[in-house]
């Protein structure tokens, strides 16, 4: 097996988390490997074409994206600003409304697709001197306690010494089996039925969410009076939603939505997930860490996932860039346990506060349906929690990294 040398960090996954990391950390002088089985492509070949994976991005992320310049390339190719939420229920009349106008910002945040995000930072990483590793599979990783070095082996390719393996391979990441590194899990049994669709009636640059028995539906405001749906059924009926033929599934979303944005008229490419709440028990070892989804997994209904890992690269970046700087051993156990303290207990927040919400609309025909309303139409009213909500939702909580707050890259 020939040897493909020696770097600083080994990434392993090149998805939007691992390639914001790549990029951070080259830029902060580490020498980068990063291996990723499926390279994007980073043309933009699809303005008439929608991608089904999309994400609401908050401004701490954007904040991150624009510090590692990629922002740009992203409002190069497709993104959208959405001004307002509205969330209401089935079952009565009262809506929850959050604005950007109540919080003097111009936007709640931003609607892309993950192959803009993921494209504009491959962009970058193509002008730093990242070894991208393409179409390979990852094997093995030996750790050497003697000269404190990893090695990673790939199918068919060769072997790559590394100091750190960061892992932002997803969430059924090889690297967090590899290293032994077990799982708290909950299956939703639910999953999210998602795609693009065109309506006949206009979005209003609002992400809409309905809650319905069977799961939340959700309109999410893209370019072009598109929406991005996020439909949530019982896992048995997933099959059935990817099978239903064009007209069922846009009839079918008419109904799911009430009808909320009048007739469903042009579709897109639909995809499905089962949805399960993953947190790694740890998120490092000496010498390995994990990012992103191979940390943690979390119900999308709050458009958290990938805002959540970007935090979790620009930490990362954060503390091994000071501790090279004050000469420390980047990849040990003491200067990595500084990031796992830093965005464990944050993440963890995150995950249960889904669950509350799980809780909330779920339906007991009892009490709780009865007060779902009332509980609605005052939480409207409750203006100062409303507007902390929305800035907590948007900006981050702190303690935030500098690079998710303040703006420090100059293209
Ligand atoms: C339906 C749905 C809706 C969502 N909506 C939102 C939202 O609105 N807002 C939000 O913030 N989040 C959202 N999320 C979550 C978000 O999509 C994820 O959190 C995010 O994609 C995770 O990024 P990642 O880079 O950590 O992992 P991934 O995107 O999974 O990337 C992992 C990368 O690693 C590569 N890889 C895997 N294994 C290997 C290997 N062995 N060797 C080499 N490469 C490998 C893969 O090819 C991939 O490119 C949603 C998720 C779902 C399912």
């Amino acid at each position: 097996m020939s040897q493909m040398g020696e770097v600083d960090v080994a990434v392993v996954g090149g998805g939007m988390v691992g390639a914001a990391t790549a990029l951070g950390l080259a830029q902060a002088g580490f020498k980068v490997a990063m291996i990723e089985r499926q390279p994007p492509s980073t043309l933009w070949f699809c303005a008439c074409d929608y991608s089904p994976r999309v994400s609401a991005l908050t401004r701490a992320s954007e904040m991150i994206l624009r510090n590692l310049g990629a922002w740009q390339g992203v409002e190069m190719r497709r993104i959208h600003p959405f001004q307002s939420m509205r969330i209401w229920e089935e079952s009565g009349d009262a809506e929850l409304v959050f604005d950007a106008a109540s919080v003097k910002q111009p936007n709640l945040g931003y609607v892309v697709e993950n192959n803009v995000v993921q494209s504009a930072l491959w962009e970058q990483l193509e002008h730093h001197a990242v070894q991208l590793i393409c179409g390979y599979e990852l094997a093995s990783i030996q750790f050497d306690s003697a000269s404190n070095q990893a090695c990673l082996a790939l199918t068919d390719f060769g072997q790559l010494s590394a100091q750190l393996v960061i892992g932002a391979d997803g969430a059924f990441s090889q690297v967090r089996q590899m290293a032994g590194i077990g799982l708290d899990q909950h299956d939703y049994a639910q999953c999210a039925v998602v795609g693009c669709v065109r309506t006949q009636a206009s979005h209003q640059d609002t992400c809409w969410q309905r809650y319905r028995a069977e799961g939340p539906f959700a309109f999410l405001a893209m370019p072009d009076n598109i929406s991005s749906i996020a439909w949530y059924l019982p896992v048995e009926k997933m099959a059935w939603a990817l099978g239903l033929s064009d007209e069922d599934y846009r009839e079918q979303i008419y109904q799911a939505s009430d009808g909320r944005l009048g007739a469903v008229v042009e579709t897109w490419e639909r995809a499905a997930f089962p949805l399960t709440r993953r947190h790694a028990q740890h998120y490092v070892k000496p010498g390995l860490v994990l990012v992103g989804d191979a940390a943690h997994t979390i119900h999308p209904q709050a458009g958290q996932g990938v805002n959540l890992g970007l935090l979790d690269a620009a930490v990362l970046i954060d503390v091994l860039t000071q501790a090279k700087a004050q000469n420390e051993a980047y990849a040990s156990y003491p200067v990595l346990r500084r990031y796992e303290r830093w965005r464990r207990g944050d993440n963890a927040l995150v995950q249960r506060s889904m669950e509350g919400f799980d809780w909330l609309f779920k339906s007991d025909k009892g009490v709780k349906d009865a007060m779902r309303n009332p509980f609605l139409s005052l939480a409207n009213l409750a203006g100062p929690i409303k507007n902390l909500l929305i800035k907590q939702a948007l900006f981050g909580r702190e303690p935030l990294p500098n690079s998710a707050k303040t703006l420090h890259y100059l293209p």
